[in-house]
């Protein structure tokens, strides 16, 4: 395969012991669009200024076009930078920040006809003779691009380029990027600490966890075969359900998995994707469902049996076209490392105890932690909806995805049904059991 840029067992560490890029390797083919998503703090940055020349590797080498580029200047390497911070020179038109570049590399040539050019591509034609203090965020930004785009690079490299922008131009301008780089057959990569951003732009997503990525694949790759609970956890929103569970094997009976509070009966036999689970039998594994793998079932449908659960509704977010439905199912949620810091609690909820105990009979925990801690991974989440995200979920709480119009009602005790083919399974260590790890084919559309 032809690559454009290639990492190869890359190392970074700065001065006093900090490894920002853990021996990274990664291709990126011609005109490919690959999208660098983490928290913050993970290396992103650093992977681009490592491929830009700004750091030198402290291991390993960086390829462009083929080539050792290792000892080889930023200037030298026919990229250009787009930054979170526009950047631009103040003193200066929009026509005269984009011909810049143009002026320091050929200045014999009369840079207008290519500003021009530059400029109508991002729609800017009309805005080349103001100041950057007349100009918007977004037509900064626009400005910047232009700057970057003059130059014909055969790679753009793009760090957080909208993130000071409001959300809606955010949105529009991320789809302008997207039909700009193609138009442009340019090779991109892209970081950001925004997984929707990700999942809309790129060919590719790395995603990207203590300098080393995590897993690379298609949008619909990470969301759908998330090879570790981190990455099930980082992409996707609302984010996944992580609950703790221990998988039983009764002699002679079903198997299942105890969430503590009730237990969630597989089928019988076991779907080639369920298998693995023999091997974690005893053990304390995670569950992972979306939202869109539970439902509220209707009172008909009621009963025990296969993939049914019983919660209590804590409360319902109207959406519009669909609503949110947290189910309080007297689970222990599962922390993930590392995560929180780009998934910041909005709201914080003081976890009540709540009438469950006694819908659902004594054994379901009435708070604390309990489980088993696991470094590195997944350990169990404090009740109370310490880390929570957006919308004030609890742990343990289950987000169900229901139509705009669902009878469930805060305090209503509901029972839940999982399609058991979109049920997640992590072990200690976070690494995906369920479905198989061999599992080839992406499943069906959602
Ligand atoms: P991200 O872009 O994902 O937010 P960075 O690549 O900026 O992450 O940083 C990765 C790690 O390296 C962080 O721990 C950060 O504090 C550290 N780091 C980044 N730049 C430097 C530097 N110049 N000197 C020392 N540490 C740095």
């Amino acid at each position: 395969m032809s690559r454009a840029i290639s990492l190869q067992d890359v190392t970074k560490v700065y001065g006093r012991g900090v490894t920002a890029v853990d021996r990274l390797s990664m291709d990126i083919a011609p005109g490919e669009f690959v999208v660098l998503l983490g928290p913050s703090g993970c290396g992103k940055s650093t992977v681009l200024r490592l491929i830009a020349g700004l750091e030198e590797p402290t291991s390993g080498t960086v390829l462009l076009d083929g080539e050792n580029a290792n000892d080889w200047g930023p200037g030298e390497r026919r990229l250009a930078m787009v930054f979170q911070h526009y950047a631009l020179y103040p003193t200066m038109t929009g026509r005269q920040n984009i011909g810049f570049p143009l002026r320091i590399e050929t200045p014999d040539e009369d840079p207008g006809p290519r500003v021009e050019n530059a400029a109508r591509k991002l729609g800017v034609q009309d805005l080349l003779d103001r100041l950057p203090s007349q100009l918007s965020g977004g037509e900064q930004q626009r400005i910047a691009m232009g700057r970057a785009i003059v130059r014909r690079p055969s790679t753009f490299l793009m760090d957080e380029p909208l993130s000071n922008l409001d959300a809606k131009l955010r949105n529009r301008l991320r789809a302008e990027i997207a039909t700009l780089t193609r138009e442009l057959g340019v090779t991109t990569l892209y970081v950001t600490h925004d997984q929707s951003e990700a999942m809309s732009l790129g060919d590719r997503v790395a995603v990207m966890r203590d300098g080393v990525v995590q897993q690379t694949g298609t949008a619909r790759e990470v969301y759908q075969l998330p090879n570790h609970v981190f990455v099930a956890a980082f992409v996707g929103t609302p984010r996944i359900n992580l609950l703790r569970a221990r998988v039983l094997a009764p002699l002679g009976g079903r198997m299942s998995l105890d969430f503590g509070g009730q237990k969630l009966l597989l089928p019988e036999p076991l779907l080639p994707d369920h298998q693995m689970l023999r091997i974690q039998m005893g053990r304390d594994i995670t569950v992972g469902l979306r939202s869109e793998a539970v439902r509220v079932a209707s009172p008909q449908e009621a009963g025990p049996g296969e993939g049914a659960l019983q919660g209590v509704v804590d409360h319902v977010e109207f959406q519009g076209h669909e609503s949110l439905v947290h189910v309080n199912v007297g689970a222990r949620g599962a922390a993930v490392a590392g995560l929180e810091a780009a998934r910041r609690p909005t709201r914080r909820r003081v976890g009540r105890p709540g009438p469950l105990s006694r819908l659902l009979g004594s054994r379901a925990p009435a708070g604390g932690t309990g489980g088993p801690h696991t470094p590195g991974a997944v350990s169990t989440e404090p009740d109370g909806g310490e880390s929570t995200e957006a919308a004030g979920r609890m742990a343990g709480n289950l987000v169900v995805r229901a139509g705009a119009d669902v009878w469930a009602r805060p305090g209503q005790r509901v029972p839940l049904l999982v399609d058991m083919a979109r049920l997640y399974v992590f072990d200690e260590r976070g690494d995906r059991v369920c479905p198989a790890p061999s599992h080839a084919p992406v499943l069906g559309p959602y």
